[in-house]
């Protein structure tokens, strides 16, 4: 009885109350008993409402239903559902309903998904991404942009690009793209945390299924690594020109002095030839260095490790290098164990102890130290070479194992370096998965740390 004065059901009991005061009326006329007449109108008023109860339990109201989820479905509430156990062609329709608001529902939940992923492919693309509308509009960003650009996405999205973006090479690419409708690029120097980027800028347009320019996508590169190693490549060809060209020089210089001055005083014929024998050996120990590194950094490069005896490749390397420590009167002292087994490469290890002990020869001077010290730990095998020589500036310790990179360049010359020797060093302790580390102090020495890995298969 709680529906019969609920808003829907008013017009109806209203509608009985007429109805049953009509049959009162008719009734009226043909009976003049009063019991009978009011029993008779109380049964069909009963019977009505009763009726109407049984209609409006049966279809009104899950219909009322059916409408309350088709409007919560229309709002975009996907979860909403028909709780109403009817038959007939309403408990399909509410079936029907039901089915509709679940697949509505799983496809939102797949249309969200896909744009997960996509936002998470676009965000993690190694590359900056913008996307322009026809008139210029930002519409995205990804992370990497952002990262290269400042700022957060939302001071880019929903702004035309050359209100946010102040690059004059971004607004020309972006005005090219849309007047040629082609793919152009674009390159540029952008300062991102204090450090010099090169970006390389990729304009391409996007049109719709009938071929109508709709914007563009900005694809930005980051080629500063790309950049830094075409320039070491410049710089690598440009120094071993140079290095080449100083002996080649002086012997085409001697040997043309010889030949044209007819010379024959011994002294100075002796003079010249050794000249010519110490620029053609410091060629000769350029292009063995050269190709040393060269084979270090082929990509098939293999090490060819075995399992030796340090010690005696120590002994080996110390009576090449004793003799000229000898000559330059230093004093040359080793401490190793008796015997110490390593996993290595062993003529890349040898190549090593050779370099950087001849170096501590070279630049300490005469009458210094120099310590050999291999120390085995469980991770790695120790090796410091210290030498008491003229040391090395602090700010030349970063640039030490580049190519080339000399911090005297007359002294280094004068002892016969190529400048390369390091730079091996590096190479053959970095394929041995090693460390390599200095500790130096001007006019009081240095040391070279070598580590390798003792676990090396
Ligand atoms: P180089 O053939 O010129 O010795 P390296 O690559 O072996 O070339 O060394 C690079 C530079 O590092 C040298 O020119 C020198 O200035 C410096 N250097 C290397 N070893 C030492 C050392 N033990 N003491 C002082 N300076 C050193």
């Amino acid at each position: 009885m709680r529906y019969i004065f609920k808003k829907p059901l008013f017009p109806y009991v209203i509608g009985i109350f007429v109805l049953v005061l009509l049959t009162g009326l008719v009734l009226s006329q043909l009976t003049s008993d009063y019991i009978i007449l009011f029993s008779v109108l109380f049964v069909e008023f009963v019977v009505l409402i009763i009726m109407l109860l049984h209609v409006f339990d049966r279809y009104m109201k899950p219909i009322k239903k059916v409408t309350k989820t088709v409007n919560e479905l229309v709002k975009g509430n996907y979860r909403a559902r028909i709780h109403h156990n009817s038959s007939g062609s309403v408990g399909e329709l509410s079936n029907k309903v039901n089915i509709l608001a679940r697949n509505l529902s799983e496809l939102t939940i797949q249309e969200d998904m896909h744009e997960k992923q996509l936002t998470t492919v676009i965000d993690n693309t190694e590359s900056g991404l913008v996307l322009i509308d026809e008139k210029g509009y930002i519409h995205l960003v990804n992370r990497k942009f952002v990262s290269m650009f400042g700022k957060t996405p939302k001071d880019y999205k929903g702004y035309l690009y050359y209100d946010v973006l102040d690059n004059e090479k971004i607004h020309n690419l972006v005005q090219q793209t849309f007047l040629y409708e082609e793919n152009v690029k674009e390159s540029f120097t952008q300062i991102i945390d204090f450090n010099k980027k090169y970006i390389q800028i990729v304009g391409a347009p996007i049109f719709n299924e009938r071929r109508i320019l709709k914007g563009a996508v900005l694809v930005f590169y980051d080629i500063t690594e790309l950049k830094k190693l075409e320039l070491m490549r410049k710089d690598f060809v440009a120094n071993v020109s140079h290095e080449l060209k100083t002996p080649i020089t002086s012997i085409k210089g001697f040997a043309e002095t010889l030949i044209e001055s007819k010379e024959n005083n011994p002294e100075v014929l002796d003079k010249f030839h050794k000249i010519i024998f110490d620029e053609s050996e410091r060629l000769q120990l350029l292009i063995q260095d050269l190709l040393t590194l060269s084979n270090l950094e082929k990509s098939e490069f293999e090490l060819k490790v075995t399992e030796f005896d340090l010690v005696k490749v120590v002994d080996e390397v110390v009576a090449i290098i004793g003799q000229q420590a000898k000559m330059k009167k230093l004093n040359l002292t080793v401490d190793i164990e008796n015997k110490l087994m390593i996993k290595a490469d062993k003529e890349q290890i040898k190549q090593v102890l050779i370099n950087l002990l001849a170096n501590a020869v070279s630049y300490t001077p005469e009458n210094g130290e120099i310590k050999l010290e291999v120390k085995k730990t469980e991770e790695y095998i120790h090796v410091s070479i210290k030498d008491t020589g003229i040391g090395i500036e602090k700010n030349a310790i970063p640039r030490l194992f580049e190519r080339f990179y000399r911090v005297d360049k007359a002294r280094s010359r004068n002892t016969g370096g190529t400048g390369l020797g390091l730079a091996i060093v590096k190479h053959i302790v970095e394929v041995h998965d090693g460390k390599i580390s200095v500790d130096s102090e001007i006019n009081k020495g240095s040391t070279f740390h070598v580590y390798i890995p003792t676990n090396l298969s």
